[in-house]
């Protein structure tokens, strides 16, 4: 399999270098050549394979030639080391819990994911910095995913008090090979900082730049694997399968629509926003514009620029007329949010995070008025949102031990100001 670029003015590349380089020298995103559609008895008899046993089928597709079986099976296990159920909720709606991992969060399956895959390559390369924005959970994902793992330095930069302490004591206590950097300023900014950095031609010569954001591709790929294990373990395909993704920087719904290439029975995807709503805006107009990003409790999703929307618009043929047939908008007010949490409690005894919720309330929006089994991701543990939800169900919640753990460590910081600059004088000394 090759990897092209996005803004297509670099050369096509394997999966090692694709996933080395993060980005491409164009700076445009690495997109798969070409997704065909696995045999439909393939997909069936997952329902009787594991999910690792489902998860090397796939990537086997995408990384052929640049990992050994025997390697990539082991990068699947180790990654993929915690249950991923799909739940009942109430009729015909179902949530796909990916929070079990490590850091309570989805993004544990692809940060582990990745992590593996360039510890395996950097065994044959130079020490990689990894440079990463996060407004929450990505920061905790890469930097437990990455934590230990030979040749490789991270380097978390994150919005000073935009995080919730929970969040923010997963990746700012761990030391070793993580350093993160508090910024007084937004999540996008951050971001900014991150792509300005690996545009830049001084930084680019003397350190080995990389990414772990949702636009290193193998961050995306593992997360096409679980859309197939939600579906193995519905076992009931008379229905149209729905499927709500949270949705903000977009990597998850991407992952989405290249399982539904793969072959995946996906009548239609909904991506459940926040406030922030460039995609539903653009889904309904037929026009991007890119804004600043607004903070809801919902914070992991507070994304005014979705960076895996170019990749979106790459798979469609930059057509708004066919991603329409394939992705409904759906964004919600906090207020909304909250409501749904507390009814959703009260009536079925399920508790959703602010980011489900609005998977939830999306996927109960279309089924209103359309047949279909829905199925959204659970993308966080409520737990991570506690003073939240506690206030909205009025009862206290149980922190699990994994995340208290976190608490009882000493935060380790490095306060800069929004300035490229001084990110990058950091960087190089
Ligand atoms: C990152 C994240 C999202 C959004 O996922 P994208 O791939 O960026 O769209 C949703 N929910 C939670 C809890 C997250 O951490």
């Amino acid at each position: 399999m090759k990897y092209y670029s996005t803004n297509r003015k670099s050369i096509r590349v394997n999966f090692r270098e694709a996933v080395l380089k993060g980005i491409a020298d164009d700076q445009g995103l690495f997109f798969p050549e070409k997704i065909e559609a696995l045999p439909e008895e393939i997909i069936r008899n997952f329902q009787k394979t594991g999910l690792t046993e489902l998860a090397c089928t796939i990537a086997s597709i995408f990384v052929k030639n640049d990992i050994p079986d025997k390697v990539l099976s082991e990068i699947i296990e180790d990654s993929l080391n915690f249950e991923i159920p799909l739940v009942k909720v109430e009729e015909n709606i179902f949530s796909l819990e990916l929070f079990h991992g490590p850091t309570m969060a989805f993004k544990d399956v692809g940060a582990r994911f990745l992590a593996r895959c360039m510890g395996y390559f950097t065994e044959t390369s130079k020490t990689i910095t990894i440079l990463v924005a996060t407004s929450g959970d990505t920061g905790s994902a890469v930097a437990n995913g990455f934590l230990g793992i030979e040749g490789i330095d991270v380097v978390i930069l994150y919005p000073s008090g935009k995080v919730s302490p929970l969040q923010e004591k997963q990746f700012t206590t761990l030391g070793k090979n993580i350093t993160a950097i508090e910024v007084s300023g937004t999540f996008d900014d951050c971001q900014k900082m991150v792509k300005q950095a690996f545009a830049d031609p001084e930084l680019k010569k003397r350190i080995n730049l990389s990414s772990a954001n949702s636009i290193n591709i193998a961050r995306l790929i593992p997360q096409s694997f679980y859309y197939f294990f939600a579906y193995a373990q519905l076992a009931q395909d008379s229905l149209p399968l729905i499927i709500s993704v949270p949705s903000g920087n977009y990597g998850n719904l991407t992952a989405g629509l290249i399982a539904k290439r793969l072959g995946l029975p996906v009548e239609i995807f909904l991506a459940a926003s926040n406030i922030n709503r460039p995609v539903p805006d653009y889904l309904e107009t037929g026009e991007f514009k890119p804004r600043s990003s607004l903070e809801t409790i919902a914070n992991a999703m507070d994304v005014g620029d979705p960076s895996n929307f170019a990749r979106i618009l790459e798979m469609y043929d930059h057509s708004w007329k066919a991603i329409r047939k394939e992705i409904i908008g759906y964004s919600y007010t906090d207020d909304q949010i909250r409501k749904t949490i507390k009814q959703v409690y009260k009536k079925t005894g399920y508790l959703l995070d602010p980011h489900g919720a609005t998977g939830y309330l999306a996927l109960k929006e279309y089924l209103y008025d359309h047949p279909g089994i829905g199925i959204f991701f659970e993308t966080a543990h409520p737990a991570k949102f506690h003073t939240i939800i506690e206030e909205v169900i009025e009862e206290n919640l149980i922190i699990p031990d994994r995340l208290k753990q976190y608490n009882k460590r000493e935060k380790k910081t490095i306060l800069i100001n929004n300035r490229f600059e001084d990110m990058k004088s950091f960087l190089l000394s």
